[in-house]
């Protein structure tokens, strides 16, 4: 099927790559230049870094009303995300319903479509995140 090759083929080109400073090793996503802690001290040592696209929810807002283009998917949940590697981006988390995102939940991210313009028919992908199988809500183990 034409959708699940298009994903398969691209997945290499939609990599998730960071830059990490090679002065104190922090890592930024989106990439920058300079790192604002080093500042001078670390130009030139930017280096990339693919991201695993993995991390933890430490913020996040149910929002009921959306700009015309997410209409569509009213409510949805947005998160501020801590990556793996330490870097903090927000996005918006998929696949998921009230209340399954917590402070502490694990996302992956995923790429979807974000939009599309009317007129060209032109179609826009970009991150987005889901839930982890392990945090499938359900029975939870004793601890
Ligand atoms: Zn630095």
């Amino acid at each position: 099927m034409p959708e699940a090759r298009f994903w398969r083929e691209s997945q290499s080109r939609y990599n998730m790559i960071g830059r990490r400073c090679g002065n104190c090793g922090k890592v930024f996503f989106p990439p920058r230049d300079i790192c604002p802690k080093c500042r001078r001290a670390s130009m030139g040592k930017m280096e990339k870094i693919k991201l695993t696209g993995r991390g933890t929810v430490v913020s996040y807002t149910e929002v009921h009303e959306g700009l015309p283009s997410f209409q569509m998917q009213i409510p949805y949940t947005m998160a501020i995300i801590e990556l793996d590697e330490g870097a903090r981006i927000t996005g918006q988390i998929v696949d998921c319903s009230n209340g399954d995102v917590i402070i502490g939940s694990k996302v992956e991210a995923v790429f979807r479509k974000l939009g599309e313009e009317g007129r060209s028919g032109i179609i826009y992908y970009g991150y987005k995140f889901k839930l982890t199988d392990g945090n499938k809500r359900g029975p939870k183990p004793i601890e």
